[in-house]
């Protein structure tokens, strides 16, 4: 729809995209909005151990419920979050929940040593030049052992700036921090390439997980990405874990680690606490 602008242009008015653009800015603008409003907490869902059902540890996810918008996934929030920049500062308040959160739960025993989090880190933090220092000084604060943290980062997060992700990621695994690559399998970069760099954990992708059950080539595939990594020397997750069958077929396969709904979705912190106490009093 074209509609006369003053003297003789013509300027064009698309009523979807300008409410397209107004939501957005409004989003961007409650985004920014959202820290200081105490809208955003961390759930914690629990990885793990394939083998004994035992709960090893936790990914840290980030939520947003905002008065008006509601619910907002951060499969949504986290891309914007990233093009404004708003990552940076969110991010950094991830972490230091994390670690928060962790010092409470040791400092009052209540889950056992060698228990991590994982957090997840966007490519625009991990390409922050100090990263890594301002992390492990975050941490030379905390009464956490360096090994109780890992971080999640993407293959497209290492790709960015290669010799950057290399050295702020030697930094910190130096440190006793373990590197995660999450979605492993939707990028492009190969086991011998990874291999390179200091990461131990490969989160394989619920993509890679979901049918293992019903499609044989699935499995196929499951298997030689398990086997491959594990040759390579790298810990296994499988992401997305839904079914019994699932836990039966990925145990098969080699794989060491797991989380999903079938264990348990994302909990709250007391929620969460809760899970741990009553599994780890069924598996013991
Ligand atoms: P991700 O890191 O791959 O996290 C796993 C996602 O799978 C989470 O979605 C989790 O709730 C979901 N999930 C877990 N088990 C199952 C299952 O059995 N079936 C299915 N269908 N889904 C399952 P969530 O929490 O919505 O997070 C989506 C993505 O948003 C995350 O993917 C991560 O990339 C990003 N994200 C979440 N929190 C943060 C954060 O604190 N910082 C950054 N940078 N990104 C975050
Ligand atoms: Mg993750
Ligand atoms: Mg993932
Ligand atoms: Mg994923």
């Amino acid at each position: 729809l074209a509609v006369p602008g003053e003297a003789d242009q013509w300027r064009f008015y698309h009523p979807a995209l300008e409410a397209e653009l107004q939501r957005r800015s409004h989003y961007r603008l409650a985004l920014h909005e959202a820290l200081d409003r105490r809208q955003m907490f961390l759930v914690y869902q629990p990885k793990i151990d394939l083998g004994s059902g035992r709960v090893i540890g936790a990914e840290a996810l980030l939520r947003w419920v905002h008065p008006e918008l509601g619910f907002v996934s951060p499969a949504e929030f986290v891309p914007l979050a990233e093009a404004s920049g708003e990552i940076l500062r969110i991010g950094d308040w991830v972490l230091d929940s994390a670690i928060r959160q962790l010092e409470a739960w040791f400092a009052a025993q209540q889950l056992p040593d060698g228990f991590r989090i994982a957090v997840n880190v966007a490519t625009l933090q991990l390409m922050q030049p100090d990263f890594a220092e301002r992390l492990l000084e975050r941490l030379q604060r905390s009464s956490l052992p360096r090994g109780a943290l890992e971080i999640e980062v993407t293959e497209s997060g290492l790709m960015q700036d290669v010799a950057l992700a290399r050295r702020q990621l030697q930094q910190l695994a130096g440190q006793g921090l373990s590197i995660a690559i999450d979605d492993f399998g939707t990028g492009y970069s190969s086991l011998a390439y990874l291999k390179t760099l200091p990461v131990s954990v490969l989160k394989i992708d619920r993509a890679f997980v979901n049918e293992i059950d019903s499609n044989l080539q699935d499995l196929r595939l499951a298997e030689t990405v398990v086997q491959m990594a594990r040759n390579f020397g790298f810990v296994t997750v499988a992401e997305g874990i839904e079914r019994a069958e699932h836990v039966a077929l990925l145990q098969d396969i080699g794989c060491q680690l797991g989380q999903g709904y079938w264990y348990s979705p994302p909990l709250k912190a007391d929620a969460f606490l809760a899970f741990c106490q009553q599994t780890h009093a069924a598996c013991p």
